[in-house]
């Protein structure tokens, strides 16, 4: 499954420029990696893998710190506070306790992924901004320097714990800085730098910092996935390949001998349960000899493939197989079919070599390229084997030239193997 995640994530397999794209960056091990704009959307959604699951175990502990940091401010600050600051100390934790409520609630839904960033965008800013603001509203030092602390604590979380990505962190920070002047401006207080900004700004930075070199990361571990995709899938449509070649005659596509020998062997077993027929056909090619000495080898060939592609045609079911045995020799398997169905398919398919009006001016006395036919059909049994059908099929065969050829000649039902 993992190594299908990239492919899964994209909607499609991933293409060999953007396989040689990520090889470059990664080689390359640039400061700033830029993805493919291809690969934007997926890379999204990497990010966003085991989200959910993330925010069902974070939120618990998130919102217990929290508590905690109330009950010992409450705790601390009971014995240098005066009762008015104690009520915006007490309002304060109000705000910031409904706002981190909303936040979680707002990305609990596991179809919140998606939106995330957008959804606790609006309350991390007014948290920070409120924790930004706050110390400059408290008197005692102790206060204003504990209220610092937190705003810090919430700089850690917001860049670093809330998995949001490096740009939309630094318009957090931007916009937390900007709203915050405004709130200076309509109260009209003047920034104590020390107990403000230093600790923003600094834990800001080093955050952001840290937040940077983690994306490049990821982008990293996104580009290496992305090319053991990218392998695994060449390394799958080169055995789909070699597969493909291992069955498959080379010239006409037909399945090869194996394979024919296989499905014979199964189908023999299969239908010794079904007590039902099996029909071989034995096909070959009349007087193909002079056709090769008269026309050339490669015009030879082209007609083994046309001849091929004629009688592939004739057959309708899909458990019937065509076979290029060997040489201009081919055979076929009709599982379940009788007698008659038989001759049905060996006359069509002499018909459509005939329709071919291949030129063999060594083929007395058509003059055609023509078929000859030997077939057997039998109800297999344990007492005989699937190659005495074969057999019993080549024997018609034979039957079928001392006839004269370009035709279709069928094993007697009671012919014994020899
Ligand atoms: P018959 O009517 O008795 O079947 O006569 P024939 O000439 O067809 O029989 P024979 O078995 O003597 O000749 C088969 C020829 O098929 C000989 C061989 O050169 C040719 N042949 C076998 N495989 C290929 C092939 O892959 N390509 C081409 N062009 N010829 C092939
Ligand atoms: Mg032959
Ligand atoms: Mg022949």
């Amino acid at each position: 499954m993992l190594e299908r995640s990239i492919e899964v994530l994209l909607g499609r397999p991933v293409r060999e420029a953007e396989a040689r794209e990520a090889e470059q960056i990664i080689a390359g091990g640039p400061l700033f990696i830029m993805l493919p704009p291809s690969l934007n959307a997926a890379f999204r959604l990497f990010r966003q893998r085991g989200l959910h699951e993330y925010i069902l175990i974070g939120a618990g502990p998130l919102l217990a710190l929290y508590a905690l940091i109330c009950v010992f401010g409450t705790y601390f600050f009971f014995a240098v506070a005066s009762p008015e600051e104690m009520r915006r100390w007490y309002l304060g934790c109000t705000f910031v306790g409904i706002l981190l409520i909303i936040g979680v609630l707002l990305v609990l839904p596991r179809k919140a992924q998606a939106t995330y960033a957008q959804r606790v965008f609006l309350p991390a800013l007014l948290i920070l901004t409120k924790l930004v603001v706050a110390p400059q509203v408290f008197t005692p030092i102790e206060m204003a320097i504990s209220e610092s602390y937190f705003c810090m604590l919430a700089v850690i979380v917001v860049v670093l714990a809330l998995r949001l990505n490096l740009f939309t962190c630094v318009l957090m920070i931007g916009l937390t800085a900007l709203a915050s002047t405004v709130v200076f401006a309509i109260l009209g207080v003047v920034p104590r730098f020390g107990e403000v900004f230093f600790y923003f700004i600094s834990a800001s930075a080093l955050c952001l910092f840290i937040r940077w070199q983690l994306e490049e990361n990821e982008k990293v571990s996104f580009l290496q996935a992305l090319l053991i995709d990218h392998h695994s899938e060449q390394e799958r449509a080169m055995a789909r390949e070699l597969a493909e070649l291992a069955n498959t005659d080379t010239l006409t596509g037909l399945a090869n001998r194996r394979v024919f020998n296989e499905r014979l062997e199964a189908e023999w077993q299969r239908l010794i349960r079904r007590e039902a027929p099996l029909s071989l056909l034995y096909l070959d090619v009349d007087h193909f000899k002079p056709f090769n000495d008269t026309y050339g080898h490669d015009h030879g060939d082209q007609c083994l493939i046309l001849v091929a592609g004629a009688i592939s045609q004739c057959l309708r079911r899909p458990e019937d197989l065509v076979a290029r045995y060997g040489g201009e020799e081919f055979v076929v398997l009709l599982p379940g079919v009788d007698t008659e169905g038989a001759i049905d398919v060996a006359t069509r398919m002499i018909a459509a070599v005939d329709a071919l009006m291949i030129e063999n001016e060594g083929a007395e006395p058509s003059g055609f390229v023509t078929l000859s036919i030997g077939s057997a059909t039998r109800i297999p049994s344990r007492d005989s084997s699937p190659e005495s059908l074969l057999r019993l099929a080549d024997q018609a065969l034979y039957k079928a030239k001392e006839n004269g050829r370009h035709g279709h000649c069928m094993a007697p039902p009671d012919a014994l193997v020899s």
